[in-house]
């Protein structure tokens, strides 16, 4: 039996693929960078040719390392960048302009112009009517690239988010398809009654027709040939719910915060969709065999990200890992605060114009206080998402965390004491692809089902929450210093 599976982990910087054996163990990866565009302030932009070449020269580096060939492998899964918007031309598969990537601002004055639909995308999609998700970034492609909207109209464009461009370029135009999480986070895809939601395709002037057939996330999008034989891709999900998967949270109050770039925290809500009253956004968490799991999330744009700010911005240090012992050296009594609004502020603010601040600087204040302070700053934010997650009634069990920040000790026991929650840290921390592996795996047949996942979880290490005093109040002051 074929037993090898691939992932493809499509994310905004880098395209990874992964190689996993039939027990979930990761075996080999290949990774490569690809160029991001800046053209004004606010915008930015990728090129889908670049993306799709990337994804095929890591396919190629790795089954070339690793002497495969398609028969080794049952089955290809698919994970992305969510939200970011693709259209190509149906018959000449040409994009008709650069992706318009997830952290354009560009719709912002056009979101704005929505304010009085605010309720209604909100309950149709779970989602809040800001420029993050696709349907504001097709709009503007249609409207500002000539000729677009007449094209679209004619039935000679379609849309994509980037799994469905992959599925699209990988069986050579065969499938245009995409899975229920991408879908969700379009603003176009009625989340209650799982289509796409005509009164959005009329608000955001969207024609039907350049819209994917959207399925389950384990479910056959067709077969790829780029490695001699056929191969199925067998599962899909955007990013943040392949992670979910990855961390197998399958349960209702099982979490999952992803600690990259950015972070993202994620409750599995279970089959009832729970509607934030605290800016946060409801989402689907998978669906498998037609049944679906629905989500809570929260997005906190700067994480890791201010972490490379201190190392590149103000050569505090040469390496990310030396925040760990900076954090432990730092003086206890530093009254130092970090508001980490380098891009603005995500949930529960969603505050797009505030920017960072540090409060608290004394003669003796040092480069550790000032990183601890920071990491604190991460947690803090954590702790805003978790209280909103409370309030909107969702259960809260446990927190699985995975992302390049939790190889910090240091960070993960605070997070843990301020949370007051045990964090467990598996120890596999690349959990996106191990999702994305997983999905395919199921629907090869390589994995029985959901539950017997969970047998191959292995956690690493797990924090339990220490009592000590920490500076949430103060830090909320902090922060409502820098609300616009
Ligand atoms: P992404 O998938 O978003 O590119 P990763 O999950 O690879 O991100 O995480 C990278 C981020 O984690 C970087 O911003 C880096 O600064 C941060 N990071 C890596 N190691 C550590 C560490 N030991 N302590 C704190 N932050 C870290």
């Amino acid at each position: 039996m074929k037993e090898k599976i691939i992932a493809i982990d499509q994310g905004t910087s880098s395209t990874r693929a992964v190689l996993y054996d039939a027990k979930g163990k990761l075996l080999d990866a290949a990774q490569e960078e690809f160029q991001q565009f800046f053209p004004q302030e606010g915008w930015v932009e990728h090129n889908p040719e670049l993306i799709w070449e990337s994804v095929l020269s890591t396919l190629t580096t790795l089954t070339k390392k690793n002497n495969l060939t398609s028969s080794d492998i049952a089955s290809i899964g698919i994970t992305n960048q969510r939200e970011t918007t693709i259209v190509w031309n149906r018959k000449t598969g040409e994009p008709i302009s650069n992706a318009i990537v997830w952290q354009d601002r560009r719709t912002a004055e056009f979101c704005k112009s929505l304010s009085g639909e605010e309720k209604s995308v909100q309950e149709k999609t779970g989602l809040t009517l800001d420029p993050y998700f696709s349907a504001t970034k097709l709009h503007w492609l249609l409207n500002n690239i000539e000729g677009a909207k007449e094209l679209a109209i004619n039935g000679d464009l379609l849309f994509g988010t980037v799994d469905t461009y992959l599925i699209w370029k990988l069986t050579e135009g065969r499938s245009f398809k995409t899975d229920v999480t991408n879908a969700s986070r379009t603003m176009l895809f009625n989340i209650k009654e799982q289509e796409w939601d005509e009164d959005l395709l009329n608000l955001f002037q969207v024609p039907k027709k350049m819209l994917p057939e959207v399925c389950d996330n384990v479910h056959n999008f067709g077969f790829t040939s780029i490695l001699g034989g056929e191969i199925t891709i067998g599962g899909v999900a955007g990013d943040q719910q392949a992670a979910l998967i990855g961390q197998c949270c399958f349960d209702p109050g099982e979490v999952k915060s992803t600690y990259g770039t950015g972070c993202f925290m994620i409750v599995n809500t279970g089959e009832h969709i729970l509607t934030s009253e605290n800016k946060l956004l409801s989402t689907i968490g998978y669906r498998i065999n037609g049944e679906i799991t629905y989500a809570l999330e929260g997005s906190i744009f700067v994480a890791g990200s201010a972490v490379q700010w201190l190392r590149d911005g103000l050569n505090f240090f040469k390496d990310s890992s030396e925040t760990e012992s900076l954090a432990k050296d730092a003086s206890t009594d530093s009254n130092v605060l970090v508001v980490p609004a380098l891009t603005g502020l995500g949930a529960p603010y969603w505050d797009a114009e505030a920017r960072g601040a540090i409060f608290g600087l004394t003669r003796d204040t040092n480069i550790a206080d000032i990183t601890k302070a920071t990491l604190e700053s991460i947690i803090f934010l954590s702790k805003d998402l978790l209280e909103a997650m409370k309030k909107d009634n969702a259960n809260f069990n446990s927190l699985m965390v995975d992302g390049g920040m939790v190889a910090n000790n240091w960070f993960c026991q605070q997070l843990s004491n301020i949370l007051e929650v045990q964090v467990r840290r598996p120890k596999i921390i690349e959990t996106t692809s191990l999702g994305a592996g997983y999905l395919a795996g199921l629907h090869a047949g390589v994995f029985e089902n959901i539950d017997s996942l969970k047998s191959y979880k292995q956690i690493d290490e797990t924090f339990n929450p220490l009592k000590e005093s920490n500076r949430y109040k103060e830090w909320k002051g902090a922060v409502e210093k820098v609300l616009t």
